[in-house]
C-alpha cells in the first residue's frame, strides 16, 4: 500500500528538489505511489543512494511505493555549447557528426547517420520545439546545413525532435542496455523504455528482462509518429502505457494531441492496461505554490478519463515546491473523484476471448459490487493479474489484492484503485477469506456491517486461475 487514498495514482520524478530524505518523506506521506529515476539524467552514485533512500521509508512508514527506471531511449540531443549562445532568426546552423564546443554557426549533433537519414525540408527542433530550423542541405556524410526559422538562446545538451525524419538508432541504445542491466540488478519495478516505435522494441526489452530472470514490468512510452500508428499492437504487448506528452506534443502537431490522450486511454482502459499521462501537468508549479487554472483543469479531466496514474517531472525533480505539488495534486484528484466519476468502464468479456473465465469473474464481481453496495472486491493474486483486471473495470467498490509475493506490492501501485497487502500462503479458501477481512478491519478499511467481495480460485492453489466470487456481510 502508499499513503495515497485516491484511485488515481501518481508518479513523481526524482531529482535534486527531492533527493533529500525528509523531502522525500513528506511526498510519501503528501501521496507519491511511484517515483521515477529519469536515466536520461543523473549519476549512478546518485541513483543507488535514492534507491536506498525510498527502500529505507518503505520500512520505515510500512508502505510500498514503486521504482520506475525510466530509459532514455534513440533521445537526440546537441553537445555542449558556448555560455550565451543565441540562434538568430534567418541565420544558417551547421550540424556536424564529430564533438565540438557548439555556437551560433555550428552544433554537435549525437546522432550519426543524421545525413544520411535527414532530407532538405525537414524540421528540426530544439529544446521541447521552442527553436525551429529547417534544412536546407545535407553532405549525407558528416555536415547538414539548416536555416533558423524560430531562434532563441540555447544550451548544452538540449534535446533534439525531428518530427519528419525516419531515425535509424536502435531503440535499446548501448547507453539503455546499460542502464536497464543497473535497473534490474537493483530489482526496479517497472523499466519505462522512451521512444517506442514498433512492438518489437517492447518485445526486445522484455526478452532482456527474462534473460536477467526478473520480473520487471515494462511501460511503453508513446512519443513518437510511428509509436502512434503502432499503437494497438503495443498497448497488446506492453504492461502499461504512458501518454508522453512532452515529446508527443513535438513530434507531431500539438493540436493532435489532446484527442489523442483521450483515443489511447480509452484504448488502455479497453484491454485492461494501465496508462499513465505525462509532463507539463503542473508544470508553473516549478517556481510557483499554486496550479494555474488550465493545469488544475487537465489533472481533474486525466482523472475523469479514467487514466490509472499521472506523472510529475520538474515540477518534483528540480521544482522549487516538491511536496506541495504532489499534496495540490492529489487534492485535485480527491475532489474529483469524490464527486464526479463515471465507474464501471471497459469493455464486457466476449465468447472466446483469452481468459474468458478470469474476465468473467472479475467483470461480474465488479457489476455485483455496485448492485449490492459492497464496500470492497477482496483478491488472491500471485502475479497481479486479477488485480490488473478488476483494476480496468474501475469499480466504484476499493479493490485489495492480498499476495504472497513480496515484490509485487510496490509493483502494484501503478494500478488505478488498488491497495496491495502482504499475505502468507493460505492452504483454505475459507480461512483466507476470514483472514483478509480481519486484516482489513484491523487496519480500518472495513467494519461491521460492510459488504465485500472476495474474488478467487478455488481450490486455493495459486496456480489456479481465478474462478469464482462470494459476497460476504462483514460480522
Ligand atoms: P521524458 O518523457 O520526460 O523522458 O522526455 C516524457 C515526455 O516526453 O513527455
Ligand atoms: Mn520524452
Amino acid at each position: 500500500m502508499t499513503l495515497d487514498n485516491s484511485r488515481t495514482k501518481i508518479i513523481a520524478t526524482l531529482g535534486p528538489a527531492s533527493s533529500d530524505k525528509e523531502t522525500l518523506r513528506q511526498m510519501f506521506l503528501a501521496g507519491v505511489d511511484i517515483c521515477r529515476l529519469n536515466f536520461s539524467h543523473g549519476k549512478r552514485e546518485d541513483s543507488i543512494q535514492t534507491i536506498n533512500i525510498i527502500r529505507e521509508l518503505n520500512a520505515e512508514l510500512g508502505v510500498d511505493v514503486a521504482i520506475l527506471a525510466d530509459l532514455q531511449g534513440p533521445k537526440l540531443r546537441i553537445g555542449e555549447v558556448q555560455e550565451g549562445t543565441v540562434l538568430e532568426n534567418d541565420a544558417i546552423v551547421e550540424f556536424v557528426s564529430e564533438k565540438c564546443m557548439g555556437t551560433a554557426q555550428k552544433l554537435y549533433m549525437s546522432y550519426e547517420d543524421f545525413p544520411r537519414d535527414v532530407e532538405a525540408g525537414d524540421a528540426v527542433l530544439i529544446d521541447d520545439g521552442k527553436i525551429k530550423l529547417e534544412v536546407i542541405s545535407t553532405n549525407r556524410n558528416n555536415s547538414v546545413k539548416a536555416k533558423v526559422i524560430y531562434g532563441g538562446p540555447i544550451s548544452s545538451k538540449k534535446g533534439v525532435n525531428l518530427p519528419n525524419t525516419r531515425v535509424s538508432l536502435p531503440s535499446l541504445t548501448e547507453k539503455d542496455v546499460d542502464d536497464a542491466h543497473f535497473a534490474l540488478e537493483h530489482d526496479v519495478d517497472w523499466l519505462a523504455l522512451s521512444f517506442v516505435r514498433a512492438v518489437s522494441d517492447v518485445i526486445e526489452l522484455k526478452q532482456m528482462i527474462k534473460r536477467k530472470k526478473k520480473n520487471t514490468y515494462v511501460i511503453a512510452k508513446i512519443e513518437k509518429p510511428e509509436g502512434i500508428e503502432n499503437i494497438d499492437a503495443i498497448i497488446a504487448e506492453a504492461d502499461a502505457i504512458m501518454v508522453a506528452r512532452g515529446d508527443m506534443g513535438v513530434e507531431i502537431e500539438f493540436d493532435r494531441v489532446p484527442l489523442l490522450q483521450k483515443t489511447i486511454v480509452e484504448k488502455c482502459i479497453n484491454a485492461s492496461v494501465p496508462v499513465i499521462i505525462a509532463t507539463q501537468m503542473m508544470e508553473s508549479m516549478i517556481t510557483n505554490f499554486r496550479p494555474t487554472r488550465a493545469e488544475a483543469n487537465d489533472v481533474a479531466n486525466a482523472v475523469i478519463d479514467g487514466v490509472d496514474t499521472l506523472m510529475l517531472s520538474g515540477e518534483t525533480s528540480v521544482g522549487k515546491f516538491p511536496i506541495e505539488t504532489i499534496r495540490n495534486m492529489h487534492k485535485i484528484i480527491q475532489y474529483t473523484e469524490t464527486n464526479r466519476y463515471n465507474y464501471n468502464r471497459g469493455v464486457p468479456p466476449k465468447p472466446g476471448d483469452p481468459g474468458i473465465i478470469g474476465a468473467s469473474v472479475c467483470y461480474s464481481a465488479a457489476i455485483t459490487a455496485e448492485r449490492v453496495g459492497a464496500k470492497a472486491i477482496i483478491t488472491f493474486t500471485e502475479h497481479g493479474s486479477t488485480a490488473k483486471r478488476l483494476s480496468g473495470y474501475r469499480p466504484k467498490a476499493d479493490i485489495y489484492a492480498f499476495t504472497p509475493n513480496r515484490p509485487l506490492l510496490s509493483a502494484l501501485s501503478l494500478y488505478w484503485g488498488v491497495t496491495a497487502f502482504y499475505f502468507e500462503h493460505q492452504i483454505q479458501i475459507d480461512d483466507a477469506i476470514e483472514n483478509s477481512i480481519a486484516i482489513l478491519k484491523e487496519k480500518g478499511y472495513l467494519k461491521t456491517g460492510d459488504m465485500v467481495i472476495h474474488v478467487a480460485s478455488t481450490p486455493l492453489k495459486i496456480s489456479h486461475k481465478t474462478n469464482m466470487f462470494k459476497i460476504t456481510l462483514v460480522k
